[in-house]
């Protein structure tokens, strides 16, 4: 490993002047980059969080400062470590800067080279690892229409009552590789929520329950969720707009023109025939979706029929969004299947 940056991160162990009210954008005034908090508890294990992994997804941000206000006057429960993610993109309400790795493809397992960043998440995990870890959760927002759920890297017992203590809809997944819970799965139960747009105060108090559950449980029940208590999914595969095609939600002349409705599908199972949008170009399909293997598998669920890009088979999609640029800077989509439990 050549020529890596000094240390991106940051270190304390109390809480800084500033932090519980300050905004996702002057966060920057107050943390000097990407940091690690560690606040002792009456219970002598840890429940991490990390926040802000994408710099424009403050929810996550809003519900630890109403916490850390809960506790500013009394102990918490159990011992507390917070990373407050990409400082740097939140000054500019950004997922990552450009030139900037993304905070939630970087931790161990990633296929990214080694960089900065890369070295940064290791080192959380190895200093988490010593932590005696109760559970880990990383909030995030996304920008399209979708219901409040909880991902899920491993299937253990524990991993889903993690995730059904936040929502009923669980999803499972192993790809994209990289991100944190699949990281702190290897270590302790460990979900990824999703609190719908950065925008809905509803998301920051639902977020905030979920975390001071988290604090105040004595322990994760080990038994299995019952059946009726929770909608398991699996990705089975992410969608991208094929390199090199333009693609529009109103440009007629766009080699693609997906349709303005397309966030309405997600969480819905769709039938075979649907369209997402017209096609300019009949030669090739202008979606890419690869497997969890990382296997092509457009030909799989998608088709060209008189100038419509449709689905080929019945699917749930996901994370679908009317933001060009987060289509571009991660994916258009996700497909998930339901999985029996
Ligand atoms: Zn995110």
């Amino acid at each position: 490993m050549a020529d890596l940056k000094p240390d991106l991160l940051q270190h304390l162990d109390a809480v800084p002047a500033g932090l519980v009210d300050c905004a996702a954008s002057d966060l920057h005034r107050v943390l000097a980059g990407p940091t690690l908090l560690h606040l002792k508890g009456k219970q002598n294990n840890t429940l991490f969080l990390s926040v802000m992994l994408h710099g424009n997804e403050t929810t996550g941000l809003l519900a630890v400062q109403a916490l850390l206000k809960k506790y500013q006057s009394r102990m918490l429960p159990r011992n507390l470590s917070i990373f407050f993610g990409n400082v740097e993109a939140a000054k500019y309400n950004q997922r990552r800067l450009d030139g900037q790795a993304d905070f939630n493809r970087i931790w161990p397992g990633t296929e990214y080279t080694p960089c900065a960043e890369t070295q940064m998440a290791q080192q959380i995990v190895d200093i988490m690892a010593n932590h005696n870890l109760f559970a880990s959760v990383d909030i995030h927002n996304n920008t399209g229409l979708n219901p409040h759920y909880a991902c899920i890297n491993r299937l253990d017992p524990s991993y889903q009552q993690l995730a059904t203590l936040f929502a009923r809809f669980v999803v499972y997944f192993t790809r994209p590789r990289g991100v944190q819970s699949m990281a702190f799965a290897q270590l302790c139960p460990a979900v990824t929520l999703e609190c719908g747009r950065p925008d809905q105060s509803y998301g920051v108090k639902h977020a905030y329950d979920f975390i001071d559950s988290c604090l105040n449980l004595s322990e994760l029940p080990t038994h299995p969720v019952h059946p009726q208590d929770i909608d398991l999914f699996h990705t089975v595969a992410q969608v991208k707009i094929r390199p090199g095609i333009n693609f529009s939600f109103q440009q007629a002349d766009a080699a693609l023109q997906l349709d303005q409705e397309l966030e309405k599908m997600n969480f819905f199972e769709v039938p075979a025939g649907t369209a997402l949008g017209r096609v300019n170009d009949q030669g090739v399909l202008p979606v890419e979706a690869q497997d969890e293997n990382g296997e092509d598998v457009s030909e799989r669920y998608f088709e060209l029929r008189d100038s419509e890009l449709m689905f080929k088979r019945p699917t749930m999609p996901s994370m679908m969004t009317l933001d060009e640029r987060v289509i571009k800077q991660d994916c258009l989509c996700y497909l998930m299947e339901r999985l029996q439990g």
